[in-house]
């Protein structure tokens, strides 16, 4: 088709369908399908059906903004497509409780107030060997209410290997800043001994603080304290050790500690996310010891935190499932992701390829091959998990507007599918392609 032989907006509206809905969606429908013919004409690629295509966008406009999207970047635990996938528990925990009224604050014994955090620090202290625990709306905010609560006005210690941007300009020396306490960096970036903290402490001396370093790695000459030698000194010192973990996988990973065994080594108060590696809602989950989370507990900004019952529905069911100890990856979705094995991701790219080429047609080729997934979310960067994806590359010579327009066109779905680009190819890792996933994908590449 060429630019001229595109249809007018007036044309596009006869269509009764796209006629009966209200002018001004319908209108911005047929703009919006024509602005884009208009691309990927001038990319080199065929529009197809204007109309079906302004009935597309007009579905689209129709449908709620925050919606279902299908994760083909391979990357399991990826902040901009929501974390972790929920477990079916959590889902219907949500279900029921969000539907009607609940005891969210009301001891049904007495009759009296309770409190929202009453419901899970029993499993929290069962999972994790906690004396106490909490529950906030993330961890950056259980990161900050602790700070705030222990060290308002005074001094924090950190390791400057340890001052870091968690991603989306989140820096720990700003969390610090917000929280009141004053940073005081000890070490160097790339060596720190506990020494150094020993040296730095002084009455001024609130906590310490060790950052779990998450989506980076420091490699050559480097050396950093075990956090029990921390521990120690915080204990000899009379001060709290507070350890961030982030990721804070429940399920042991080689290299991610868990929250257990932070506080096996001596940790105080450990903060880690709810929907990371512990593959439930969003949330930060605060564990430690008996004084140090009741002095959280009546900090003024622990209310601002407060997480809700919806959350703390899902949190419960996901926590009920690692307590249960059985079938943890058919019932968590995150695990299953995690362990999924190349063979199932190679059978379902297969399923999927097909389908793909058939609506690509012949200016396309595409191929299955071997790739890495990430856990993401800054857990264990350097860990590459085996993958298999399905890799879209123009046929001949085009250029690179050509795939990116594949890109565009895929993500433009009525269930969104987002892959990455990389070498004029666009990878689609099947990792993160559920089963459950397939039917939308192919029936969504009938819009493409
Ligand atoms: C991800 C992360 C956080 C922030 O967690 P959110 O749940 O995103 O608030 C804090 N600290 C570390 C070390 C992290 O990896």
């Amino acid at each position: 088709m060429r630019l001229r032989d595109l249809p007018s907006v007036d044309e596009l509206l006869r269509d009764e369908r796209l006629a009966a809905a209200p002018r001004p969606l319908a209108l911005a429908a047929a703009r919006a399908a024509l602005d884009r013919a208009r691309e990927e004409i001038r990319a080199g690629a065929e529009p197809g059906d204007l109309v079906e295509r302004a009935l597309a966008e007009l579905e689209s406009a129709r449908a709620p903004r925050l919606r279902r999207a299908l994760n083909a970047t391979g990357v399991i635990i990826h902040t901009n497509l929501g974390r972790a996938p929920l477990a079916d528990a959590a889902l219907e925990r949500v279900a029921e409780v969000g539907r009607g009224y609940s005891n969210l604050e009301l001891e049904l014994e007495s009759g009296m107030r309770g409190s929202r955090q009453d419901h899970l620090a029993d499993i929290l202290r069962r999972l994790t060997g906690a004396e106490a625990a909490l529950v906030v709306n993330n961890c950056a905010g259980a990161l900050l209410l602790a700070l705030a609560a222990l060290a308002e006005g005074r001094d924090v210690l950190v390791s400057r290997g340890e001052l870091i941007e968690i991603g989306d300009g989140f820096r720990i020396p700003d969390v610090l800043e917000r929280s009141g306490a004053r940073l005081v960096e000890v070490g160097t970036t790339n060596r720190t001994r506990a020494a150094d903290y020993e040296r730095a402490i002084r009455p001024e001396t609130a906590a310490l603080l060790a950052v779990h370093q998450s989506n980076f790695r420091v490699v050559g000459f480097t050396e950093r304290p075990r956090l029990a030698e921390l521990a120690a000194i915080a204990a000899r010192h009379e001060l709290p050790l507070v350890d961030d973990l982030g990721a804070g996988a429940f399920a042991p990973l080689e290299d991610e500690p868990t929250a257990r065994e932070s506080l096996a080594a001596g940790a105080d108060l450990v903060t880690f996310s709810g929907d990371k590696l512990l593959g439930g809602p969003q949330a930060g989950l605060v564990v430690g010891r008996k004084a140090a989370i009741a002095k959280i507990r009546k900090d003024p900004l622990k209310r601002a935190l407060r997480v809700s019952k919806l959350t703390l529905a899902a949190l419960e069911a996901t926590l009920r499932i690692y307590a249960s100890g059985h079938r943890l990856p058919e019932r968590l979705p995150t695990l299953a992701l995690l362990m999924r094995s190349r063979e199932d991701i190679r059978a379902a790219c297969a399923r999927l390829a097909d389908p793909l080429r058939a609506r690509l047609g012949e200016r396309f080729e595409v191929a299955i091959e071997e790739c890495a997934s990430q856990i993401g979310s800054g857990s264990m960067p350097e860990e590459r998990l085996p993958s298999m994806a399905l890799v879209v590359r123009p046929q001949g010579k085009a250029s690179g507007r050509v795939i990116e327009s594949v890109e565009r066109r895929l993500r433009g779905l009525p269930v969104p599918v987002i892959g990455r680009i990389a070498g004029n190819a666009l990878w689609l890792d099947a990792r993160c392609l559920l089963p459950q996933d397939e039917p939308s994908f192919v029936d969504n590449l009938k819009s493409l």
